[in-house]
C-alpha cells in the first residue's frame, strides 16, 4: 500500500499521514481482512519504517472491535514499543455488537494497559501519546470537555463528500442518503450558512443524560457524528459510550494521580506544560529524538 514513490510524494509535501493500523498481526487481520480473507498486515506494515522516518507527522489509527479487543494490551506494546510509533490512538467501534462478556474482556485490557502505561511514562525515554488515557487525563487538564469545544461542527470542521457535498464531518460524509438533513452545501455553489448554524446550534446543546453525572466533562461525549450514528441525535449518549467511559476514566485519573505526584517529568512535560504541546509537536519531537 505504502509505495516508495508514495513516501516521496507524503515527504515532499508534508503531508500529516494517519495510518490505519488495528494493533499486532492478529488483531489488525482479524478487522481488516482482504476480500479473500487473508489479512493486511504484512501489506500496511511493509514500508512502515520508511515511511515514519520521512513522513512530516505520522500517526497510528486504531478501530477497537469485539474481535480486536482481546488483544489490545499485546497490539498497543506492539505499535508502540517495537514498531516505535510514538503516537497511537485508538477509536472503539460504538457501532459494533459488544457483549458484556467483551466488555469484561476489555476491562481485564485496560487494567493491564495502565500499568504497562505507568511504566512506559516512568521509563522516561520521550513523549508518547496514547489516546485511551490521555485524552481524558487532557480533557481534566483543560476543564473537561464542554460541546463545541473539542469538535465545532457547522463552523469550523467540514467534510466534502465525493459528490462534492458538503457534510458536518467524515462520518456524515460517508453516509450521505442518512445524513440528507445536515447537508451543509456544496464546493460548486458554497455553505448554506443557515444550515451551517443550525447544525452548530445542535451541538452545543447540552449532553442531558449526562447532567449530574460525575463525570460530566471527562467522557468523550463531545462528538456529534458519533452521538448521531449511535443514537440518532447529535446531543444524546449510547449506552455502550457510557458504559466504556466509565471504564476508562477512572483508570486514567489513577494514572494521572500516581505520576503528578510522582511529578513524572514526562507526565508534567505533556500535560501540565504551560504551554501544552500540541500533539504534532509531540510526534515530530518524538521522531527526531
Ligand atoms: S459516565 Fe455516562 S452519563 Fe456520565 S458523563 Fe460519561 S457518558 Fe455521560
Ligand atoms: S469525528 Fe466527531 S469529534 Fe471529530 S471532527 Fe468529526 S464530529 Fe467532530
Amino acid at each position: 500500500l505504502i509505495t516508495p514513490e508514495i513516501i516521496d510524494f507524503l515527504e515532499k509535501y508534508k503531508f500529516t499521514v494517519e495510518l490505519s493500523l488495528d494493533g499486532n498481526e492478529i488483531a489488525n487481520n482479524l478487522n481488516r481482512p482482504f476480500l479473500d480473507g487473508t489479512g493486511s498486515y504484512k501489506n500496511i506494515t511493509k514500508n512502515l519504517k520508511e515511511l515514519y522516518k520521512r513522513a512530516h507527522h505520522l500517526v497510528a489509527i486504531a478501530v477497537l472491535s469485539p474481535l480486536s479487543a482481546p488483544y489490545i494490551y499485546e497490539s498497543s506494546k506492539h505499535v508502540m514499543d517495537e514498531l516505535g510509533i510514538k503516537n497511537f490512538v485508538i477509536s472503539m467501534d460504538y457501532t459494533g455488537k459488544w457483549t458484556e462478556k467483551d466488555l469484561m474482556i476489555l476491562k481485564e485490557q485496560y487494567e493491564l494497559l495502565s500499568e504497562w502505561y505507568l511504566e512506559k511514562t516512568r521509563k522516561g525515554d520521550s513523549l508518547f501519546y496514547y489516546s485511551l488515557f490521555d485524552i481524558h487525563i487532557a480533557a481534566h487538564v483543560r476543564g473537561g470537555f464542554k460541546p463545541g469545544s473539542f469538535c465545532d461542527v457547522g463552523r469550523n470542521i467540514y467534510a466534502v463528500a465525493e459528490d462534492g457535498r458538503i457534510f458536518p464531518c467524515v462520518r456524515f460524509a460517508g453516509k450521505p442518503v442518512k445524513a440528507a438533513k445536515y447537508l451543509l452545501g456544496d464546493v460548486r455553489t458554497g455553505l448554506n450558512m443557515r444550515s451551517c448554524k443550525e447544525i452548530s446550534d445542535e451541538n452545543l446543546k447540552e449532553r442531558t443524560e449526562c447532567k449530574g453525572c460525575a463525570l460530566d466533562g471527562r467522557c468523550i461525549t463531545y462528538c456529534p457524528c458519533l452521538n448521531w450514528d449511535t443514537t440518532g441525535k447529535f446531543n444524546s449518549v449510547s449506552g455502550l459510550l457510557c458504559a466504556h467511559e466509565s471504564m476508562i476514566v477512572p483508570l486514567a485519573d489513577k494514572l494521572a494521580k500516581t505520576l503528578y505526584e510522582e511529578k513524572d517529568p514526562v507526565f508534567m512535560r505533556k500535560h501540565y506544560k504551560k504551554k501544552i504541546e500540541k500533539v504534532s509537536e509531540l510526534e515530530i519531537g518524538g521522531n527526531n529524538e
